[in-house]
């Protein structure tokens, strides 16, 4: 599903592919995908969902959803499900392999005093400070911690009364006893074990310590018999950790290799400043359909099929780089033009009154559901004597090259007649409410039988049978390229875009759409992809989300064929 077979390797799916034919591992591939139950998942996360998922697919191997949670402060099951729900929607499946890093709290605690019984490990008493000060830099070696000669017995003891709850928060740590003059400072004997009397959402009250992120990381992977460990490429210096760990157990080796996140323009997709947006209120919820998260993405009406798509074009490498935002777009615009319905809705309604058009009478027009599947069909949509149109199809004072509506000109109605505009109705401010018009009724077939010729072709509802909606239209999140390229002295949310929503409450649908259910997406002719908004949309209030704009629209496309 997801690399096509003919394309050349990325150099991840190149080191996989050389593993497996050389019979390392014994040609398994195993692969995990590690979210920290911290936040929902977004558009990078499905990089790396896509990545693991796709590489044991195609290597018939297997993937593992892992919780890393290691971290209680800041986990919740809330997460956890919502990670479940949106891997899922993704397309990829764990099977009956989900698995928990605090699953493994029990081993962990059994290697830890491996490590301390070969002089490996020590309990250390130096404050965060203390310990910070003693770390040294870049260009500082580090000292050695005063407790670090303790004795096996001393540290072992210590150890265990830290598990029993006998010391307070951050008095004691568990420290590998590596090298405090490495150059790199991931080797400056980092801490395995902290103190927090804190809840656990699964384990509860049993633990009052808990492992590092890198401790627990890759004992993880070695324990699950991960052949490789895929991960960013900041964790490329903390390869030395885990393999110093995984040799000092004489436990299995994955191999772990590391490629550059994706970081999608006006956006930001780091998991603290997301929470940020969602407890400031700057958006609506972590499913608030301008964030860049999976369920925003869902309920804004992307597919997950283009999703995937998008992450294949992309690609992975070594090197950190911007992608443009308006690449998920366009793959989001190619699938739904395959999929999605052809309608007709107007956003911002002007009416209109076809005086020839004989009062109390409608008729029922044909339409094409969609020209790119032909098992589509068609469909009927009324039309009458009065009917609603884009405010923006009409100009009092049109340029010549203006070719929709303005007084005494003719565009075609789309799937109907020729109209005319004979007058304007204007309201005491000024404004224009109504346009007077005639049709031609030899215009039928979109053609007239006298060869004169329209530019322009503009959709319409009939007034008589429109269905009221609330349309929502989104705009980047941020006015920065690079939201997380902040200048000095500015707070990053000062970037946020004040347009990114803009509410129509004034829309006229054709009357099909009010069969629409949660979820559904379409094509409104000219004016983009919608979806049925999944929480807000009722029976008595039909709201719809722009999923996106529509670039390559009929109307232009006839324009340029004249
Ligand atoms: P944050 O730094 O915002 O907390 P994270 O990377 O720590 O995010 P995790 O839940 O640990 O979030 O991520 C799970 C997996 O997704 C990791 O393997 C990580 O490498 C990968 N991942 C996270 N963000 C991206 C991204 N932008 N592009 C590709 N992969 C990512
Ligand atoms: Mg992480």
């Amino acid at each position: 599903m997801n690399a096509p077979e003919n394309e050349s390797l990325d150099f991840v799916r190149q080191i996989v592919a050389d593993d497996q034919s050389n019979g390392k591992h014994a040609g398994r591939v195993h692969t995990r995908f590690p979210p920290e139950p911290n936040g929902y998942l977004h558009i990078g996360h499905a990089k790396s969902i896509c990545l693991n998922f796709g590489i044991a697919e195609q290597y018939g191997g297997k993937c593992n959803l892992r919780f890393d949670d290691t971290n209680p402060e800041k986990e919740d099951t809330e997460y956890v499900e919502a990670i479940k729900e949106d891997i899922r929607w993704l397309g990829f499946d764990w099977q009956d392999r989900l698995f928990f890093a605090s699953d493994y709290f029990d081993q962990l605690y059994q290697w830890a005093i491996q490590l301390i019984r070969g002089g490996h490990a020590y309990v250390c008493d130096q404050t965060a400070e203390e310990v910070r000060e003693y770390r040294g830099g870049w260009n500082k070696e580090g000292r050695n911690s005063p407790y670090r000669e303790r004795s096996v017995e001393e540290n072992l003891d210590l150890f265990e009364r830290m598990k029993q709850g006998e010391f307070a928060d951050g008095e004691k740590t568990l420290r590998a006893k590596i090298d405090m003059t490495s150059a790199n400072m991931n080797l400056r004997d980092p801490a395995m074990y902290r103190i927090r009397h804190v809840h656990h959402h699964r384990t509860g009250d049993a633990w009052c310590i808990y492992p590092t992120y890198d401790w627990a990381h890759g004992q993880s992977d070695s324990m699950e018999g991960i052949t490789h460990s895929i991960c960013t490429l900041e964790f490329e210096n903390h390869r030395p950790l885990y393999d110093w760990y995984l040799d000092h157990l004489g436990a299995h080796h994955p191999q772990q290799i590391e490629f550059a996140k994706l970081v999608l323009s006006y956006t930001v997709t780091s998991k603290r400043k997301l929470l940020e947006l969602v407890q400031g209120d700057y958006v609506d919820g972590w499913d608030d359909p301008r964030m860049p998260t999976l369920s925003g993405f869902r309920r804004r009406g992307f597919t997950p099929e283009s999703i995937r798509q998008f992450c294949n074009k992309i690609g992975v490498t070594k090197f950190n780089s911007l992608t443009d935002l308006s690449l998920l777009e366009q793959s989001i615009r190619e699938h739904l033009n395959k999929i999605a319905p052809r309608v007709m809705g107007v956003l911002d309604p002007l009416k209109v009154v076809i005086e020839n058009y004989p009062e109390g009478e409608s008729e029922m027009r044909n339409a094409i559901n969609n020209p790119e599947d032909d098992a589509a069909g068609i469909r009927t949509i009324p039309f009458g004597r009065e009917l609603y149109i884009e405010r923006s199809d009409f100009l009092e004072d049109a340029p010549r090259k203006f070719f929709r509506l303005t007084v005494g000109r003719e565009v075609r109605l789309r799937y109907a007649y020729f109209l005319k505009c004979e007058s304007v109705v204007k309201n005491d401010a000024g404004e224009i409410v109504e346009l007077r018009c005639t049709y031609d009724p030899e215009t039928a077939g979109g053609k007239a039988p006298d060869g004169r010729k329209v530019k322009g072709t503009i959709h319409w509802v009939s007034a008589e049978h429109a269905v009221d909606a609330e349309v929502r239209l989104y705009e980047h999140l941020f006015t920065q390229e690079n939201p997380s390229d902040v200048p000095e002295g500015v707070d990053w949310k000062e970037l946020l875009n004040p347009d990114s929503l803009k509410v129509l409450t004034h829309c006229k649908l054709e009357p099909s759409l009010a069969e629409a259910q949660s979820g559904d997406r379409f094509q409104f002719e000219r004016n983009g992809y919608f979806c049925v908004d999944a929480q807000d949309s009722t029976a008595d209030k039909l709201v719809f989300n722009r999923t996106v704009s529509l670039k390559d629209g009929w109307s232009k496309a006839k324009k340029k064929n004249g």
